[in-house]
Protein backbone atom coordinates (compact mmCIF):
# COMPACT_ATOMS: atom_id res chain seq x y z
CA UNK A 1 0.00 0.00 0.00
CA UNK A 2 2.91 2.43 1.33
CA UNK A 3 4.90 1.55 -2.10
CA UNK A 4 1.60 2.53 -4.66
CA UNK A 5 1.14 5.66 -2.39
CA UNK A 6 4.86 6.32 -3.34
CA UNK A 7 4.53 5.64 -7.12
CA UNK A 8 1.60 7.97 -7.62
CA UNK A 9 3.15 10.45 -6.00
CA UNK A 10 6.28 10.05 -7.67
CA UNK A 11 4.49 9.99 -11.11
CA UNK A 12 2.73 13.07 -10.49
CA UNK A 13 5.57 15.37 -8.95
CA UNK A 14 7.29 14.09 -12.35
CA UNK A 15 4.11 15.02 -14.12
CA UNK A 16 4.33 18.51 -12.48
CA UNK A 17 7.81 19.16 -13.15
CA UNK A 18 7.57 18.06 -17.08
CA UNK A 19 4.00 21.16 -17.08
CA UNK A 20 5.98 23.63 -15.78
CA UNK A 21 9.29 22.50 -18.44
CA UNK A 22 6.55 22.35 -21.23
CA UNK A 23 4.99 25.87 -20.05
CA UNK A 24 8.61 27.66 -20.16
CA UNK A 25 9.51 25.96 -23.07
CA UNK A 26 6.00 27.57 -24.42
CA UNK A 27 6.42 30.67 -22.97
CA UNK A 28 9.68 31.14 -24.56
CA UNK A 29 10.19 34.64 -26.13
CA UNK A 30 12.18 36.00 -29.42
CA UNK A 31 12.48 39.19 -31.36
CA UNK A 32 14.38 40.02 -34.82
CA UNK A 33 14.84 43.76 -36.17
CA UNK A 34 15.76 44.54 -39.59
CA UNK A 35 15.33 46.73 -42.03
CA UNK A 36 13.76 46.04 -45.52
CA UNK A 37 11.17 47.00 -48.10
CA UNK A 38 12.23 50.32 -47.49
CA UNK A 39 11.34 50.24 -44.24
CA UNK A 40 11.89 48.82 -40.45
CA UNK A 41 10.55 45.24 -39.70
CA UNK A 42 10.02 43.85 -35.80
CA UNK A 43 8.70 41.07 -34.55
CA UNK A 44 7.78 39.84 -30.97
CA UNK A 45 7.03 36.03 -30.78
CA UNK A 46 6.21 33.68 -27.94
CA UNK A 47 6.49 29.84 -27.79
CA UNK A 48 8.18 26.79 -28.11
CA UNK A 49 9.47 27.64 -31.34
CA UNK A 50 10.05 31.61 -31.20
CA UNK A 51 13.38 31.83 -32.44
CA UNK A 52 12.80 29.32 -35.51
CA UNK A 53 9.56 31.45 -36.30
CA UNK A 54 11.89 35.13 -35.48
CA UNK A 55 14.37 33.76 -38.24
CA UNK A 56 11.60 33.02 -40.39
CA UNK A 57 10.05 36.15 -40.23
CA UNK A 58 13.11 37.70 -41.44
CA UNK A 59 14.13 35.09 -44.31
CA UNK A 60 10.15 36.00 -45.69
CA UNK A 61 10.22 39.64 -45.91
CA UNK A 62 13.59 39.49 -47.20
CA UNK A 63 13.05 37.04 -50.24
CA UNK A 64 9.44 38.69 -50.79
CA UNK A 65 10.81 41.93 -50.86
CA UNK A 66 14.41 40.98 -53.09
CA UNK A 67 12.81 38.12 -55.52
CA UNK A 68 9.08 39.36 -55.50
CA UNK A 69 8.04 43.07 -54.92
CA UNK A 70 11.48 45.59 -55.10
CA UNK A 71 11.38 47.84 -58.05
CA UNK A 72 14.67 48.45 -57.54
CA UNK A 73 16.32 44.50 -56.79
CA UNK A 74 17.53 43.24 -60.62
CA UNK A 75 15.85 40.20 -59.05
CA UNK A 76 12.39 41.06 -58.53
CA UNK A 77 9.45 39.74 -60.36
CA UNK A 78 8.48 43.16 -60.27
CA UNK A 79 11.66 44.90 -61.77
CA UNK A 80 11.23 42.63 -64.25
CA UNK A 81 7.84 43.47 -65.08
CA UNK A 82 8.82 47.13 -65.23
CA UNK A 83 11.78 46.34 -67.42
CA UNK A 84 10.37 44.11 -70.00
CA UNK A 85 6.63 46.01 -69.91
CA UNK A 86 4.69 42.88 -68.79
CA UNK A 87 5.70 39.16 -68.46
CA UNK A 88 5.02 36.15 -66.32
CA UNK A 89 3.34 37.12 -63.07
CA UNK A 90 2.52 34.28 -61.99
CA UNK A 91 4.36 34.52 -58.64
CA UNK A 92 2.23 37.39 -57.73
CA UNK A 93 -0.91 37.32 -59.39
CA UNK A 94 -2.87 36.23 -56.31
CA UNK A 95 -1.79 39.51 -55.15
CA UNK A 96 -2.43 42.02 -58.38
CA UNK A 97 -6.18 40.55 -58.40
CA UNK A 98 -7.19 41.77 -55.09
CA UNK A 99 -5.40 44.98 -56.09
CA UNK A 100 -6.81 45.89 -59.29
CA UNK A 101 -10.41 44.86 -57.23
CA UNK A 102 -8.91 47.93 -54.62
CA UNK A 103 -8.63 50.21 -57.58
CA UNK A 104 -12.15 49.44 -59.54
CA UNK A 105 -13.41 49.91 -55.76
CA UNK A 106 -11.82 53.08 -54.84
CA UNK A 107 -12.26 54.38 -58.44
CA UNK A 108 -8.84 54.39 -59.09
CA UNK A 109 -7.98 56.50 -56.03
CA UNK A 110 -5.80 53.74 -54.82
CA UNK A 111 -3.45 52.57 -57.83
CA UNK A 112 -0.25 51.14 -57.68
CA UNK A 113 0.87 51.85 -61.41
CA UNK A 114 1.80 55.34 -60.16
CA UNK A 115 5.51 54.04 -59.89
CA UNK A 116 6.85 56.89 -62.74
CA UNK A 117 5.34 59.78 -60.55
CA UNK A 118 6.38 58.96 -57.43
CA UNK A 119 9.75 57.91 -58.92
CA UNK A 120 10.29 62.02 -59.58
CA UNK A 121 8.65 62.80 -55.86
CA UNK A 122 12.15 60.76 -55.06
CA UNK A 123 10.88 60.24 -51.68
CA UNK A 124 12.96 57.90 -49.23
CA UNK A 125 15.83 59.78 -50.96
CA UNK A 126 16.08 63.20 -51.40
CA UNK A 127 12.94 64.60 -52.21
CA UNK A 128 12.16 67.40 -54.51
CA UNK A 129 8.88 69.19 -56.14
CA UNK A 130 8.71 67.83 -59.48
CA UNK A 131 7.95 70.01 -62.41
CA UNK A 132 4.16 70.11 -63.04
CA UNK A 133 5.19 69.11 -67.20
CA UNK A 134 7.06 66.10 -65.33
CA UNK A 135 4.27 65.35 -63.24
CA UNK A 136 1.76 65.55 -66.44
CA UNK A 137 4.20 63.30 -68.57
CA UNK A 138 4.71 60.65 -65.89
CA UNK A 139 0.72 60.57 -65.31
CA UNK A 140 -0.09 59.85 -68.80
CA UNK A 141 2.28 57.13 -68.85
CA UNK A 142 0.52 55.58 -65.23
CA UNK A 143 -3.50 53.96 -64.69
CA UNK A 144 -4.46 50.62 -63.19
CA UNK A 145 -6.27 50.41 -66.55
CA UNK A 146 -3.35 50.81 -68.94
CA UNK A 147 -2.16 47.06 -67.85
CA UNK A 148 -4.27 43.69 -67.54
CA UNK A 149 -3.81 40.44 -65.79
CA UNK A 150 -4.76 37.53 -67.58
CA UNK A 151 -3.88 33.59 -66.84
CA UNK A 152 -1.01 35.05 -64.83
CA UNK A 153 0.15 37.35 -67.83
CA UNK A 154 0.76 41.07 -66.84
CA UNK A 155 0.05 42.77 -69.99
CA UNK A 156 1.36 46.76 -70.44
CA UNK A 157 -0.45 48.55 -73.13
CA UNK A 158 1.93 51.69 -71.88
CA UNK A 159 5.21 50.37 -71.71
CA UNK A 160 6.22 53.14 -69.52
CA UNK A 161 4.24 52.17 -66.62
CA UNK A 162 5.84 51.24 -63.70
CA UNK A 163 4.26 49.15 -61.21
CA UNK A 164 4.91 50.05 -57.43
CA UNK A 165 3.82 47.96 -53.78
CA UNK A 166 4.83 50.32 -52.16
CA UNK A 167 1.32 51.20 -50.84
CA UNK A 168 0.29 47.22 -50.29
CA UNK A 169 3.85 45.03 -49.97
CA UNK A 170 4.30 44.99 -46.41
CA UNK A 171 0.75 44.07 -46.04
CA UNK A 172 1.58 41.28 -48.50
CA UNK A 173 4.36 40.36 -46.03
CA UNK A 174 2.11 40.13 -43.08
CA UNK A 175 -0.16 37.44 -45.25
CA UNK A 176 2.88 35.53 -45.96
CA UNK A 177 4.49 35.67 -42.09
CA UNK A 178 0.59 35.07 -41.26
CA UNK A 179 0.19 31.65 -43.68
CA UNK A 180 3.76 30.39 -42.60
CA UNK A 181 3.88 30.48 -38.76
CA UNK A 182 -0.08 29.28 -38.62
CA UNK A 183 1.58 26.09 -38.08
CA UNK A 184 4.33 26.69 -35.77
CA UNK A 185 4.83 25.80 -32.14
CA UNK A 186 3.65 29.58 -31.37
CA UNK A 187 1.91 31.16 -28.81
CA UNK A 188 1.94 35.15 -29.87
CA UNK A 189 3.57 37.21 -32.52
CA UNK A 190 3.54 40.34 -32.83
CA UNK A 191 5.11 41.73 -36.73
CA UNK A 192 5.34 45.33 -37.43
CA UNK A 193 6.16 46.14 -41.55
CA UNK A 194 6.63 49.73 -41.27
CA UNK A 195 2.74 51.39 -40.35
CA UNK A 196 1.51 47.37 -41.03
CA UNK A 197 0.97 45.10 -37.77
CA UNK A 198 0.29 41.56 -37.96
CA UNK A 199 -1.19 40.30 -34.36
CA UNK A 200 -1.57 36.23 -33.39
CA UNK A 201 -2.62 34.89 -30.45
CA UNK A 202 -5.89 34.31 -28.49
CA UNK A 203 -5.54 38.10 -26.62
CA UNK A 204 -6.47 41.15 -26.85
CA UNK A 205 -4.06 43.42 -28.22
CA UNK A 206 -3.48 47.00 -28.27
CA UNK A 207 -2.05 48.33 -31.08
CA UNK A 208 -1.01 53.00 -31.24
CA UNK A 209 -1.98 55.18 -33.65
CA UNK A 210 0.45 57.66 -33.68
CA UNK A 211 0.73 61.18 -32.73
CA UNK A 212 1.03 62.83 -36.42
CA UNK A 213 2.90 65.86 -34.92
CA UNK A 214 4.92 64.24 -32.41
CA UNK A 215 7.80 61.79 -32.54
CA UNK A 216 7.14 57.94 -33.48
CA UNK A 217 7.10 56.94 -29.97
CA UNK A 218 4.28 59.08 -29.33
CA UNK A 219 0.13 58.04 -29.37
CA UNK A 220 -2.96 59.67 -29.72
CA UNK A 221 -5.20 56.91 -29.36
CA UNK A 222 -4.84 52.96 -28.37
CA UNK A 223 -6.75 50.14 -30.27
CA UNK A 224 -7.88 47.27 -28.17
CA UNK A 225 -8.36 43.88 -30.74
CA UNK A 226 -8.26 40.56 -31.41
CA UNK A 227 -5.82 38.81 -33.96
CA UNK A 228 -5.80 40.56 -37.33
CA UNK A 229 -3.88 43.13 -39.21
CA UNK A 230 -3.65 46.69 -38.91
CA UNK A 231 -1.85 49.31 -41.09
CA UNK A 232 -1.92 52.87 -40.96
CA UNK A 233 -1.02 55.48 -43.79
CA UNK A 234 -0.12 59.18 -42.52
CA UNK A 235 0.40 62.09 -43.72
CA UNK A 236 3.59 62.64 -41.84
CA UNK A 237 5.81 60.02 -43.53
CA UNK A 238 8.21 61.31 -45.92
CA UNK A 239 6.81 65.07 -45.39
CA UNK A 240 9.13 67.16 -46.64
CA UNK A 241 8.57 70.56 -46.59
CA UNK A 242 9.70 73.29 -49.91
CA UNK A 243 9.05 77.20 -50.42
CA UNK A 244 6.93 77.18 -47.28
CA UNK A 245 4.65 74.19 -48.69
CA UNK A 246 4.76 70.66 -47.03
CA UNK A 247 4.18 67.57 -49.14
CA UNK A 248 4.02 63.75 -48.28
CA UNK A 249 4.03 60.53 -50.43
CA UNK A 250 0.58 59.78 -50.43
CA UNK A 251 -0.18 60.96 -54.14
CA UNK A 252 -3.86 61.75 -55.23
CA UNK A 253 -3.49 59.56 -59.08
CA UNK A 254 -6.00 62.39 -60.88
CA UNK A 255 -3.10 65.26 -59.86
CA UNK A 256 0.32 63.19 -59.08
CA UNK A 257 0.60 65.72 -56.59
CA UNK A 258 -0.06 64.47 -52.22
CA UNK A 259 -3.53 64.36 -51.13
CA UNK A 260 -4.51 67.25 -49.42
CA UNK A 261 -7.77 67.05 -47.93
CA UNK A 262 -7.70 67.58 -44.08
CA UNK A 263 -6.67 64.07 -43.03
CA UNK A 264 -3.23 63.52 -41.22
CA UNK A 265 -3.84 59.20 -41.04
CA UNK A 266 -5.92 56.68 -41.67
CA UNK A 267 -5.79 53.05 -39.61
CA UNK A 268 -7.72 50.31 -41.10
CA UNK A 269 -8.40 47.02 -39.41
CA UNK A 270 -8.34 43.83 -41.08
CA UNK A 271 -8.01 40.26 -41.35
CA UNK A 272 -6.10 40.35 -44.44
CA UNK A 273 -2.48 42.19 -44.50
CA UNK A 274 -2.90 43.59 -48.22
CA UNK A 275 -6.21 44.73 -47.62
CA UNK A 276 -5.34 46.52 -44.77
CA UNK A 277 -2.35 47.97 -45.94
CA UNK A 278 -3.77 48.65 -49.69
CA UNK A 279 -7.00 50.20 -48.12
CA UNK A 280 -5.28 52.54 -45.60
CA UNK A 281 -3.53 54.18 -48.83
CA UNK A 282 -6.72 54.17 -50.54
CA UNK A 283 -9.14 55.49 -47.82
CA UNK A 284 -6.42 58.24 -47.12
CA UNK A 285 -6.98 59.51 -51.03
CA UNK A 286 -10.69 59.36 -50.64
CA UNK A 287 -11.78 61.24 -47.16
CA UNK A 288 -13.92 60.26 -44.72
CA UNK A 289 -17.12 59.96 -46.43
CA UNK A 290 -16.29 57.61 -49.16
CA UNK A 291 -12.65 56.07 -47.77
CA UNK A 292 -15.15 54.55 -44.83
CA UNK A 293 -17.64 53.03 -47.47
CA UNK A 294 -14.91 51.53 -49.13
CA UNK A 295 -13.43 50.06 -45.90
CA UNK A 296 -16.94 48.77 -45.03
CA UNK A 297 -17.60 47.07 -48.34
CA UNK A 298 -14.68 45.06 -47.62
CA UNK A 299 -16.14 44.24 -43.88
CA UNK A 300 -13.00 46.23 -42.19
CA UNK A 301 -13.24 48.84 -39.57
CA UNK A 302 -11.40 52.31 -40.51
CA UNK A 303 -10.03 55.19 -37.79
CA UNK A 304 -9.45 58.79 -39.51
CA UNK A 305 -7.12 61.07 -37.91
CA UNK A 306 -7.96 65.04 -39.44
CA UNK A 307 -5.59 68.11 -38.92
CA UNK A 308 -7.59 69.45 -36.72
CA UNK A 309 -7.68 67.03 -34.08
CA UNK A 310 -10.43 64.95 -34.49
CA UNK A 311 -10.58 61.21 -34.45
CA UNK A 312 -13.74 60.65 -36.91
CA UNK A 313 -14.71 56.70 -36.85
CA UNK A 314 -18.03 54.79 -36.86
CA UNK A 315 -19.97 53.41 -33.72
CA UNK A 316 -18.25 50.01 -34.04
CA UNK A 317 -15.19 51.28 -33.10
CA UNK A 318 -16.66 53.84 -29.69
CA UNK A 319 -15.76 50.34 -27.76
CA UNK A 320 -12.38 49.44 -29.08
CA UNK A 321 -10.76 52.84 -29.01
CA UNK A 322 -9.39 54.70 -26.00
CA UNK A 323 -8.32 58.39 -26.52
CA UNK A 324 -5.22 58.85 -24.80
CA UNK A 325 -4.35 62.17 -26.14
CA UNK A 326 -6.74 64.91 -24.41
CA UNK A 327 -6.14 67.46 -27.86
CA UNK A 328 -7.94 64.94 -29.51
CA UNK A 329 -11.53 64.00 -29.91
CA UNK A 330 -13.38 61.66 -30.71
CA UNK A 331 -16.57 61.75 -33.46
CA UNK A 332 -18.55 59.03 -33.62
CA UNK A 333 -20.00 59.53 -37.59
P1 LIG B 1 1.33 53.70 -47.57
O1 LIG B 1 2.36 54.18 -46.62
O2 LIG B 1 0.95 52.27 -47.41
O3 LIG B 1 0.13 54.57 -47.62
O4 LIG B 1 1.99 53.72 -49.04
C1 LIG B 1 2.49 54.91 -49.61
C2 LIG B 1 3.32 54.53 -50.82
O5 LIG B 1 2.46 53.99 -51.84
C3 LIG B 1 4.01 55.71 -51.47
O6 LIG B 1 5.31 55.88 -50.96
C4 LIG B 1 4.01 55.35 -52.95
O7 LIG B 1 5.08 54.48 -53.25
C5 LIG B 1 2.72 54.59 -53.11
N1 LIG B 1 1.54 55.42 -53.41
C6 LIG B 1 1.37 56.75 -53.24
N2 LIG B 1 0.14 57.15 -53.57
C7 LIG B 1 -0.52 56.02 -53.97
C8 LIG B 1 -1.85 55.77 -54.42
N3 LIG B 1 -2.76 56.74 -54.56
N4 LIG B 1 -2.18 54.47 -54.74
C9 LIG B 1 -1.27 53.48 -54.62
N5 LIG B 1 -0.01 53.66 -54.21
C10 LIG B 1 0.36 54.91 -53.87
MG1 LIG C 1 -0.83 51.21 -47.57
Amino acid sequence: MKKTVWIIAVVLAAALVLLLFYDGIADREASAEFFSMNTYVTAKIKGADSDKCAQLVRELTEHLDKERLSRTSEDSVVFELNQNGGGNAEEISDYLEILFDVCEKSDGAFDFTLGAVSDLWCFGSEPKVPDEAEIALALSHSGYKNISLENGELTYNDKFAVLDFGAAGKGIALDEIKASLEDKRMKEAVVSVGGSVLLMGSKTFTVGIRNPDGNSGSYIAKLHIPEGCVSTSGSYEQKFEKNGRTYHHILDPKTGFPVNNGLESVTIISKSGILSDALSTACFVLGYEKGNELAKAYGCKAVFVTDDKKILAEKDISDIIEVTDKAYSLVIQ
